[in-house]
């Protein structure tokens, strides 16, 4: 028998926009699938009223919310594990307005990544952060996670990007932020909100600083018979403050996954690491970055340099990175991808570390990562019907972690926190810190229905350590708390 409150739910966006029972399945887990959930409802909302009546309809009935975009997400965030009530922005896919002169977008939170760039072009201007998951990532989950990308080395992540918004809290209030004041006075509400993995409320619509087309750009890709040197290559090209756009690596098990798939970039085969630097702006600027990147590379012995020869290339190139983590699917069925930030003089460091703890546990391992940052991926390939590799994976991933943790890096450079990192929190922060954040969130939800048992731990972490309670979902093998 169904609740009432979803025949409810029908009325309100249209009986095709709730999805339920079996139909419900693809929405049970994100990019993180070792955790699942089965909530009771799917609802899709067309706009801001739409979700509204949603959300005051919900919170009568005390329903906990999952907000969700595109399902990208690889920590867990957009997962039902507590139940209640998907809140999908599928249907919010309106790009309501660019405004070329102010270099301002106004849209819907449904937006995929790149079709805002698309929308863009026109007007000479473009979206700069860029997730590899562009194509399906939606702009409100890249609001959600604070979302990064190559390019963001040089433009910044997505909190850089976002002038307001608009949120329907989980009462069902509107808290109306899409200011047209340049920098409105009072505390930053819209800083708050970027990067708080729906525990505040859902983000229905955007507006985003759009940035101009460069004049010019390049795109170099350097080839290294060991990581190493790609890693030292990349700490000198910083510490001489170069000017580049994005610089990302990719190791071997990665190259090799990518050219056996239909990324295949024409990355050398058998190739230790690939390094691909970008430049982007005016002619000179671009070519002075180019040679600094040409004459490091031959310092740190490159075994070939190459430009792209134009942007077919350069295209390809990109194609091929931003495909890695897609390509990987050649080497098992599962993919780990572990989002952590090291100090960039410690790149080579952690790196290594990261190989070592992943072979001590007989796992599979590729690096890709935006080096320029310092946020790595060491991706682990597994398969989640083999409980005990799941184990193992887990246990590198966590180690990893905490190796960052100790050197002074962090937990996450991008994916956020969700469900993966919920524990390591208590590595990164102490109780008094994290009860701050309990009561921002309460704040915004007394109740704590919006995305629960996500992202803060759940009790005090001194208090539990030693007595063996679970601090996560994580933690407890039924996954409710
Ligand atoms: C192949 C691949 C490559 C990736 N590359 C990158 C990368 O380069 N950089 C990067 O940063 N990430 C990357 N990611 C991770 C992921 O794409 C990003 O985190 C992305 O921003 C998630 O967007 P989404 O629409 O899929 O959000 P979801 O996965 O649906 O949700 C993510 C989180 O945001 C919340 N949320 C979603 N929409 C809203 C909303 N409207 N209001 C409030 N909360 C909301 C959810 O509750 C959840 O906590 C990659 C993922 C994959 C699978």
């Amino acid at each position: 028998m169904t609740e009432a409150w979803i025949d409810e739910l029908r009325n309100i966006v249209g009986p095709r926009n709730v999805i339920t029972g079996s139909d419900s399945l693809a929405w049970e887990s994100d990019g993180f699938s070792l955790v699942r959930g089965q909530g009771m409802a799917i609802v899709l909302p067309l706009d801001t009223s739409e979700t509204v009546r949603v959300m005051q309809l919900l919170a009568e009935e005390g329903v906990p919310l999952v907000p969700r975009g595109a399902g990208t997400g690889l920590t867990g965030g957009a997962s039902p594990v507590q139940g209640g009530v998907t809140i999908g922005t599928a249907r919010m896919r309106k790009i309501f307005s660019i405004d070329p002169i102010e270099r301002t977008a106004h849209v819907q939170a449904g937006v995929v990544n790149s079709d805002l760039s698309l929308a863009a072009k026109p007007h000479g201007l473009f979206y700069a952060p860029d997730p590899s998951s562009q194509a399906a990532c939606t702009l409100g989950g890249n609001v959600a996670n604070n979302s990064g990308g190559p390019h963001c080395f040089m433009h910044g992540a997505t909190t850089r990007h976002v002038r307001g918004l608009k949120l329907v809290d989980a009462q069902g209030e509107v808290l109306d932020l899409l200011s047209s004041h340049a920098d409105p006075a009072g505390l930053d509400l819209v800083g708050l909100i970027n990067g708080s993995e729906g525990m505040f409320g859902v983000v229905t619509e955007i507006n985003f600083r759009l940035e101009v087309l460069p004049e010019e750009v390049q795109t170099v890709i350097a080839v290294f018979s060991s990581l190493d040197a790609a890693c030292d290559c990349v700490s000198e090209a910083i510490a001489a403050h170069i000017g580049a756009s994005a610089i990302e690596i990719l190791d071997k098990l990665t190259i090799t996954a990518v050219e056996d798939s239909v990324f295949a970039a024409g990355y050398p085969r058998g190739a230790e690491a690939v390094l691909l630097v970008e430049a982007e702006g005016g002619a000179l600027e671009v070519q002075e970055t180019i040679d600094l990147v040409l004459q490091l590379a031959n310092k740190h012995e490159a075994i070939e340099t190459r430009r792209a020869s134009d942007g077919a290339e350069r295209a390809r190139l990109w194609a091929g990175r931003k495909g890695a983590f897609g390509a990987m699917g050649r080497v098992a069925p599962d993919l780990y991808v572990a989002d952590v930030v090291a100090p960039r003089t410690r790149l080579r460091e952690i790196v290594h570390l990261a190989v070592e703890i992943a072979a001590e546990r007989n796992l599979r391992l590729g690096n890709v990562f935006h080096a320029g940052d310092g946020n790595l991926h060491p991706n682990i390939a597994y398969d989640r019907r083999d409980e005990d590799e799941v184990r193992r994976v887990l246990e590198a991933g966590r180690l990893i972690m905490e190796a960052c943790i100790e050197r002074g890096g962090s937990l996450t450079g991008e994916h956020g926190v969700g469900l993966e990192k919920m524990t390591h929190m208590c590595d990164l922060f102490d109780d008094a810190d994290l009860s701050v954040m309990h009561r921002v969130r309460d704040a915004l939800d007394p109740k704590r229905r919006m995305n629960p048992t996500k992202v803060l731990p759940l009790r005090a972490c001194r208090e539990v350590r030693n007595a063996g309670m679970p601090l996560s979902p994580m933690e407890n093998p039924e996954g409710k708390l």
